[in-house]
Formats: structure tokens, C-alpha cells, sequence
């Protein structure tokens, strides 16, 4: 079986060579907003929008007078940025469609991309190629990586790598497409999981994973950062240095919550046959002040995410109840149903006598779902 992956890994820079990445990363900035006002420009006059391949050859045009400074980077750079702005059209328009036959979702024209959300990324296709300490790369040469044979040096074929820049430290992700071989279909269990807020996730076996301590500190460290921000004077050179150790705490919550995820979704696809998740509408919860932090923290879509796309390389199914399944209501013994404030943190069944913790109460009703 083919799949395809993608491998991040952190590099290893000399200054010249942030600087040559820097330059990428403006450049594929440009070509995308240049790209966008062009479109947008042709959409009021009424012409018709050109696409990627249009808008780089007049790029390109360009560059022989007054974009000379682009001779400096990788053509591939602008290039797939202008991709990227047709992939965000296209999405654009899908969104019209389905916000027509009646969908509640948020059109969101495309973007200009803004300096202020960090210097960004760029993506560059070609010969490419991963030695264990290092990687060659179109234009930029040979940069080290900071990990060691992380990287799939053979036995893949490389589609692209994509360039990124996160509190202050570069990355690499590699797309490559690479044979596994076909799951075996063993007999594993069929799990149910509730993912939860005081727990990151149930299993209906009994087995389950915490949130990370480790998160739990470094989530406080956050909060007070955030405080130190909101008291500097806007401006100043003072909260310009706390935005920076702002970013890098960031940096930090999303890396531990990232690992512990991949983790608990590593070991579920490798064990069981199938796994039964609740589906959440997230973005519904998402505008519930009180419980977003919490269901952020959880980080429930990316865990989700994860299974669902390491599922078929185990050939561990993934499936989704439906959203309006009373998983919490329901006891998992009886099937009697009761009203369940957020509070209570042990379901205790009138009908039946059970008494079981909340979260266990609703892995177990996912579970069921799949012998209906
Ligand atoms: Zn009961």
C-alpha cells in the first residue's frame, strides 16, 4: 500500500543561510498577496481570474524590471504560493456552494498574509535530497538538521519540503509518498473513546490517558506571560521582549500537547481493530468562553485528526458517531437515559443500580455503537 506522510524536522542554520530562508519566505508572502490583489482586481473589472500558472508568468515578466530582487530565490517559492492561493480559492468557492444549499459555514474570502503572524513559509519541489545529518535542498544547498536520521534518507520518493519558521527556530516537513505494507487483519479489539476534558481520553477497556503534567505547568507559565503582555504599554520595546517569551511558551504548550497526542494515538491505532469516537461539533464548542480553553488544551480535533489519518496505515477503522448520540446520557448497562450536568463526574443509573465514572460510561456506550 502507498501512502503518503509527512515528516517535520528542526534545522540547524548559519545566519546566512536564516537570512537566504527569510528572503523565501518574503518572497512566497509577495507572490501570494500580489497574487490575490491581481485576482481580486480581475473579479471587479469583470475579466476572467487568472490562475496560478497566469499570475506566475506575469510574475515572472515582472522580475525582468521591477521585481529584480526575486532573482534571489528559488522560482519554486512564488510558484507554490500562487498554488496555494488557487487551493484557497478553491476552497472558497466550495464554501459559497455549500453555504448556499443551506450550510451554516463562514464563506472567509482569502486572506493577505500579514508580517505579524510570523515570518511564515515557503515550499520547494525538485531535487531534494536527505543524507542522515542534513538536507540538500534547490538553492539553499546542504542545511543541517538538529536531529539525526529523523528524516527517511532512502526508500521514499520526496514530493516536496516545505520551509517554516516557529519562535524563532526553522523547520523542514517533508511530503513524501512511501510503500508500507498492507495491514495484517488481526484480531484486535473494538474500543469506544471518550475524550475528555479532566482526562485527555477514555478507553472503554478501562485503560486511559491523562493530560500530561508537564502541559498542565507549562499552560501556567502561559496564562501568566499573558498577564505580563496585557500590562506593558502597547509599543514599547518592554512588551515587544514579553510577545517574544509569549510566542516561545506557545511553542512550547503546542509541542508537549502535540507528543502526548501522538502517543495515545500511536498506541490506539497499533492495538485495536476499530475505535468509535464521539463527533464533536468543535467549532460549535469552540465559542463557549469557559470551555474552550479546556477543550483547546485537549486539542480533541487534532486527536481526532490523527487517528483518522494513522488509522489506514494499521488498518485501524476510525468511526464517528453521530453528533447528536447521547453517549454521556445513556447508561451503558441498561440503556436508560437521564439528563447529565457537567459536574456530575460518576454516572449512577435509578433504572439499574450502576455506578460507573462518566467518562468510562460513555467509551463504553461508543463501543456499543458498533455492534448495533
Ligand atoms: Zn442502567
Amino acid at each position: 500500500m502507498i501512502v503518503l506522510r509527512a515528516f517535520k524536522a528542526e534545522l540547524d542554520l548559519n545566519n546566512k543561510q536564516k537570512t537566504a530562508c527569510v528572503r523565501h519566505a518574503g518572497a512566497a508572502r509577495f507572490a501570494y498577496n500580489w497574487g490575490l490583489a491581481r485576482k481580486q482586481q480581475a473579479f471587479t473589472n469583470g475579466e476572467k481570474i487568472p490562475s496560478a500558472i497566469d499570475c506566475h508568468r506575469e510574475l515572472n515578466a515582472l522580475k525582468k524590471t521591477e521585481l529584480a530582487w526575486m532573482y534571489q530565490v528559488s522560482k519554486c517559492a512564488p510558484q507554490e504560493a500562487l498554488r496555494d492561493l488557487d487551493k484557497a480559492f478553491s476552497h472558497f468557492f466550495r464554501r459559497v456552494k455549500e453555504k448556499k444549499s443551506g450550510s451554516s459555514v463562514k464563506v472567509g474570502f482569502p486572506r493577505f498574509k500579514s508580517k505579524k503572524h510570523g515570518l511564515g513559509g515557503f515550499r520547494l519541489t525538485g531535487a531534494i535530497h536527505v543524507f542522515e545529518k542534513a538536507i540538500q535542498l534547490p538553492r539553499l544547498g546542504l542545511l543541517r538538521l538538529k536531529e539525526r536520521g529523523y528524516l527517511p534518507a532512502s526508500g521514499v520518493h520526496i514530493l516536496s519540503a516545505t520551509l517554516s519558521e516557529k519562535a524563532g527556530h526553522w523547520f523542514v516537513s517533508l511530503q513524501v509518498e512511501m510503500e508500507i505494507p498492507d495491514p495484517v487483519v488481526a484480531e484486535k479489539p473494538v474500543v469506544g473513546v471518550d475524550l475528555g476534558i479532566n482526562r485527555m481520553a477514555q478507553v472503554s477497556d478501562g485503560t486511559y490517558f491523562e493530560n500530561p503534567r508537564a502541559l498542565k505547568s507549562a499552560l501556567t507559565n502561559l496564562k501568566r506571560i499573558q498577564r505580563v503582555v496585557s500590562r506593558r504599554q502597547k509599543g514599547s520595546a518592554n512588551r515587544r521582549k514579553v510577545v517574544k517569551q509569549l510566542a516561545k511558551a506557545h511553542f512550547q504548550v503546542a509541542n508537549l500537547r502535540k507528543d502526548a497526542l501522538h502517543q495515545a494515538t500511536t498506541f490506539l491505532k497499533r492495538t485495536k481493530s476499530a475505535i468509535v469516537l464521539e463527533n464533536l461539533n468543535v467549532s460549535g464548542m469552540m465559542k463557549n468562553h469557559h470551555l474552550a480553553q479546556a477543550i483547546a488544551d485537549v486539542g480533541m480535533y487534532e486527536f481526532r485528526r490523527q487517528l483518522q489519518y494513522k488509522g489506514q496505515w494499521y488498518g485501524c477503522e476510525v468511526l464517528l458517531a453521530d453528533r447528536f448520540f447521547p453517549s454521556t446520557k445513556r447508561c451503558s448497562q441498561c440503556g436508560n437515559e437521564k439528563a447529565v450536568s457537567l459536574a456530575e463526574r460518576v454516572y449512577c443509573c435509578k433504572h439499574c443500580g450502576q455506578v460507573m465514572d462518566r467518562d468510562l460510561n460513555a467509551a463504553i456506550n461508543l463501543e456499543h455503537l458498533l455492534y448495533c
